[in-house]
């Protein structure tokens, strides 16, 4: 049962940061408008299973009245709302407490900063602290994602011992299977049988950018709520049907690549990084299923 809604507020970010899901970054548009917003809102009440709305990006603080705006209209249907920043916005805890003090007056129950090494433009680059704390003063539930770069250990993991793992949490889906994978220990096609990350048969939440598209997986989508209500898309939603989600619920993005004909490698890093590569080899056959190009560095 579909309980959370993920707004891709913009896929404009102040940064390019490698290890990006959806391949944000300062030349990329798909921004929102507030009668989209509203459309959305409007949707998302009468599928009547969703409790929480979160708004990010992109950079959603980039466009601050239209967060805020946006805010409004989730707190007014009854939703909980969350945002996930990256801070850039927090010269000084001072200048963060101005930011956040009319999004404390609205009320959120989650508060998440991206701080870690990716997204720092600058050595000590502390704005993600400094927002990290203004919300602390605030009062506001906040806390931080932290993704540590691909490391490389000879710790044994199941089923596979002796042999080197990739840690640090990335999935290496979107900017990070392209930017980040050389070089690191892969395994064959075959192992990956299943996607360990997504439930795709019953999702609890969806991302949805300005396009309209519904997102499964970051660039993975069961239709478009501009083209058909996201009430008829969710209840049409029909996994083993589906060209993408079918064939990774058989067999993950191994069978995937085999049901569809597709020449891969003979060994990838992640199941993420199989299934990603696959997806962009299908991109022309299935447009209406994997969008935006933008999630593909398009
Ligand atoms: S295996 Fe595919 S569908 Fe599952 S999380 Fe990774 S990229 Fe997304």
């Amino acid at each position: 049962m579909l309980t959370g809604i993920h707004i891709l507020l913009t896929l404009k970010c102040t940064n390019e940061c490698e290890h990006c899901f959806l391949h944000c970054g300062p030349s990329r548009e798909a921004t929102f408008t507030v009668a989209q917003l509203r459309t959305l809102i409007r949707q998302t009440e009468e599928l009547g299973t969703v409790n929480t709305v979160y708004f990010e990006g992109g950079e959603p603080f980039l466009f601050y009245p239209l967060l805020l705006e946006g805010l409004r209209m989730v707190r007014a249907a009854g939703f909980d709302a969350g945002i996930v920043t990256n801070g850039y916005w927090a010269t000084s805890v001072e200048d963060g407490l101005r930011w956040l003090r009319p999004i404390r007056e609205l009320g959120i129950v989650d508060f998440s900063v991206s701080d870690d090494e990716f997204h720092h433009l600058e050595k000590n680059d502390r704005k993600a602290e400094f927002a990290f704390q203004a919300a602390q003063q605030l009062g506001i539930p906040a806390g931080t994602i932290c993704i540590d770069p691909p490391n490389v250990s000879p710790q044994a993991a199941e089923g596979r011992r002796g042999k080197p793992v990739v840690g640090g949490g990335l999935l290496f889906k979107g900017r990070a299977a392209e930017k980040l994978t050389a070089g690191l220990p892969t395994r064959p096609c075959e192992e990956f049988t299943t996607c360990p990350h997504e439930d795709l048969l019953s999702p609890e939440r969806v991302h949805v950018d300005a396009y309209g598209n519904v997102h499964l997986c970051q660039g993975l989508t069961m239709g478009n709520m501009w083209e058909e209500p996201l009430c008829d898309l969710v209840r049409a939603y029909d996994p083993q049907m589906h060209p993408i989600v079918g064939p990774l619920l058989r067999g993950g993005p191994a069978r995937l690549a085999t049901e569809h004909g597709l020449a891969m490698s003979n060994s990838y890093v992640d199941e993420c990084h199989l299934c990603y590569t696959a997806r962009k080899l299908l991109l022309p056959r299935f447009p209406q299923y994997l969008t935006p190009k933008q999630a593909y560095g398009l």
